[in-house]
Formats: structure tokens, C-alpha cells, sequence
């Protein structure tokens, strides 16, 4: 299989391997940058499935967004 695709100067299994720092928000800043210009230009990431695709969808819905309301109840 080769649906890995690089975007943002990383590849899918680079943002897999920077995902958990990023999500504790351990990420340098500049890899912060690239992590968010992979997910989203890339759509191959939410192809993996299961946990990590969840996660990636709901960080690209994020991303999408330029206001930091909270979700209601
Ligand atoms: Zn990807």
C-alpha cells in the first residue's frame, strides 16, 4: 500500500509519529505548523481509521475554524 503522501514537507507516518506531542501540545512550534499544513491539504491521514482518523477529522474540523468557541452541550 502506498497511500502515504507527503504534504506540508511531512508524510502521513511523520504526522502519525508527531500526533500524540501535538495533541499534549509538546510540539514545537514549527512542527506545529507543518502538522496543520499536512492535515489539511492531505486526505490520505483520515484513511488510516479507527482512532487516529478520528482524531484527525475532528483536528481538520478545527483547523477549519477561525473561532475557539467551545461545543455546547
Ligand atoms: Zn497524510
Amino acid at each position: 500500500m502506498s497511500t502515504e503522501k507527503s504534504v506540508g514537507g511531512l508524510k502521513c507516518s511523520e504526522v502519525l509519529e508527531r500526533l500524540s506531542d501535538y495533541l499534549d501540545a509538546e510540539l514545537a512550534a514549527e512542527e506545529r505548523v507543518k502538522v496543520e499544513a499536512h492535515l489539511a491539504g492531505c486526505d490520505a491521514c483520515t484513511r488510516f481509521g479507527g482512532e487516529f482518523g478520528a482524531v484527525v477529522t475532528a483536528l481538520r474540523a478545527r483547523l477549519g475554524r477561525n473561532d475557539d468557541a467551545p461545543p455546547g452541550p
